[in-house]
């Protein structure tokens, strides 16, 4: 009916397409609607494509199938999925119940004399729900219907807990959280059960809720050809490791359905951003194209491996690398890099199940310290915290980036600090290619701390263990706003300095670099992140300490060539990023950068400088 609309009738139909289109897009993805189409309007009917979009994070193009990341054991992210065998996971299911009545009768058994007859009781309770004429009955009858044993119980579980929490009485209400407890315990047997069966695909698109750098233990990483996170952001570490391995990465994608895509095929798009799925058969072709061409890039760019690090105009500067995988080494190597820059021992650490003993990390530095010798190895001690959490060592704070991180840890356990050095020493006994840098430093204090402790273990090693170890220099990362206005103080006690531009950045700007949803407002070409450089380097020049940048900004192009322009000779970047930063430089005179960085500085905002520089360096050709 023509009609004149009234503008609320309009802004009801807007706001019931907007979440029409997102419920459809959501089952375009996850093959719901070809499930209905082919059982209701008969089968053959096309799915169109859909398109996720996130924070674009590592660069390149992904093609392959879903591997879910491990589940934690949470209930509320456990995918629907379905079996055609229920009699199989029923079995599964029994067994697991098994167990955890098993865990729950030691458990009351370990408990008696120290609970009251009351709290024990409830121990009964519990194993009773599991029966089969309780909670068990129930789930088992969900998986008959076809849906897997995980499935069928987190969702039977999950009713149970809303069930209590609704309840009026709040002693009944707070035992929601031991029907919750319970559902973890049966669920942790559920996927243990799981993950021992799981073929995975030839070309592996990790995909995970929260995944942090600790994920890519499980997956065999030279299969893995994309990443996707709904959390984080492309300066979390685990987009720092993706971009180190070349794999493409889309973080932040938090509308990708990720329980429901588990084996389909995925494109990651980590040049824009994008995730799609169900890609039309044209798009498809036009992204293989594109990775096409980013191979003969990469393989062009080869060539300039062994040009000397010169300007047009003969003015030299220096290309490191940042490493702490054993899977980059070779692409480190590749790079034709004069040093590491930075080595994240905490990355070693990530994938194990405790902490190595000082054997085992001697044999680890040592490994990473033969393959670049004569080369510098800049070992940057454990910098753990943030987001960064050692699974054996579970640290829970509200403010995890501005708490107990870094050097705080290392000197509140010297314990473990000290054997990590004492490993880095005995590990360069003969190599004398090893340089040790402290992070976060925010205070004088931690530094001289840090220090005489570094003294304590080379003098014990070379004293009463008769080891021939040289001191190596010892290091500072600027990456806290406080330790900026303590350049000076902070160079005067240290062999050299090496900014922390991803910290830093975060910690000047008050955002968080793991946070999808401030995510735009990160941007290293802040001015003031840009006024900030320029009073390290003045100040680094002023008590003349040895200074480089090893944050992600050195690492792209455009930040290289402003930091290039401030004076700052030597950068250090993922082995990935290395051979394009060094084609821009090569391009660019000591001149050129050093005016688009002087006037780069007079601007107010981030996007008119990177739009300027972007503009200069076209003009340069780059
Ligand atoms: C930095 O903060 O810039 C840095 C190099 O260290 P990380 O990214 O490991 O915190
Ligand atoms: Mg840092």
């Amino acid at each position: 009916t023509q009609r004149r609309f009234a503008a609320e009738e309009e802004a009801f139909v807007v706001t019931v397409c907007a979440q029409l289109s997102g419920a459809i897009a959501h089952a375009e993805a996850t093959g719901a609607l070809r499930r209905l189409a082919s059982a209701d309007l008969g089968a053959g009917r096309k799915q169109r494509e859909a398109i996720f979009h996130g924070i674009p994070s590592s660069p390149g193009v992904g093609i392959g199938h879903v591997v879910l990341a491990q589940q934690t054991v949470d209930l509320y992210s456990v995918p629907e999925r379905f079996s055609e065998d229920p009699d199989t996971e029923v079995e599964i299911f029994r067994q697991a119940l098994k167990a955890v009545k098993r865990d729950m009768q030691n458990l009351g058994g370990g408990l008696q004399g120290k609970l009251n007859s009351e709290e024990l009781a409830l121990f009964d309770v519990f194993i009773r729900m599991l029966d089969d004429t309780s909670l068990g009955g129930e789930v088992i009858e969900a998986i008959k219907t076809g849906h897997t044993a995980q499935s069928a119980w987190s969702s039977v579980i999950l009713k149970h807990v809303r069930t209590f929490q609704e309840m009026d009485d709040p002693y009944l209400r707070e035992r929601a959280a031991d029907v919750d407890g319970l559902g973890k315990r049966v669920l942790s047997y559920l996927v243990a059960t799981n993950r021992q069966d799981i073929p995975l695909p030839r070309r592996i698109v990790l995909v995970g809720e929260d995944l942090s750098a600790t994920a890519l233990a499980d997956i065999p990483v030279n299969r893995l050809v994309g990443i996707i996170s709904l959390r984080g952001s492309s300066n979390s570490h685990l987009a720092i490791v993706a971009r180190a391995l070349g794999i493409p990465t889309v973080m932040g994608a938090i509308d990708v359905p990720w329980t429901e895509l588990e084996g389909e095929e995925l494109i990651v798009d980590g040049f824009n951003g994008h995730v799609v799925s169900r890609a039309s058969r044209t798009l498809r072709r036009s992204y293989l194209q594109r990775q096409k061409e980013e191979k003969i890039l990469i393989q062009d760019l080869q060539k300039l491996r062994d040009v000397p690090c010169k300007t047009p105009d003969g003015s030299s500067f220096s290309l490191w690398v940042n490493t702490g995988l054993r899977q980059d080494t070779i692409a480190s190597l590749r790079s034709g890099a004069e040093a590491v820059g930075l080595f994240r021992t905490e990355i070693p650490f990530l994938s194990r199940s405790s902490f190595p003993t000082e054997d085992e990390q001697v044999a680890i530095y040592r490994e990473h310290l033969e393959t670049f010798a004569p080369r510098p190895v800049t070992m940057r001690t454990l910098d753990i915290g943030g987001d960064k959490d050692l699974p054996y060592f579970p640290i829970d704070e509200e403010n995890p980036f501005l708490g107990w991180r870094g050097i705080r840890i290392s000197l509140d356990h010297p314990e473990i600090f000290l054997v990590q050095i004492r490993a880095l020493l005995r590990a360069s006994e003969g190599l004398d290619n090893l340089r040790i840098m402290l992070p976060m430093i925010s205070t004088i204090t931690e530094l001289d701390d840090a220090l005489d402790l570094i003294k304590r273990a080379h003098k014990e090693l070379v004293s009463e263990d008769g080891y021939n170890i040289m001191m190596p220099p010892i290091g500072a990362m600027i990456e806290v706003p406080a330790a900026v206005y303590q350049v000076a103080e902070i160079g005067q006690r240290v062999d050299f300095l090496s900014i922390g531009t991803n910290d830093l950045v975060q910690y000047l700007l008050a955002v968080d670099r793991n946070n999808p949803r401030v995510a735009g407002l990160y941007d290293a070409f802040h001015p003031s992140v840009l006024r900030a450089l320029k009073i390290i380097f003045e100040q680094a020049e002023s008590v003349g300490c040895q200074l480089s940048v090893c944050g992600e900004m050195a690492g792209s192009p455009h930040g290289a060539v402003l930091l290039f322009g401030m004076g700052y000779k030597n950068l250090s970047m993922s082995a990935t990023a290395l051979l394009r930063v060094k084609a821009t430089l090569l391009a660019t005179s000591s001149d050129q950068a050093r005016e688009i960085a002087s006037r780069a500085s007079l601007m107010t905002d981030a996007s008119s400088v990177a739009d300027f520089v972007s503009q200069s360096l076209e003009e340069i050709g780059c």
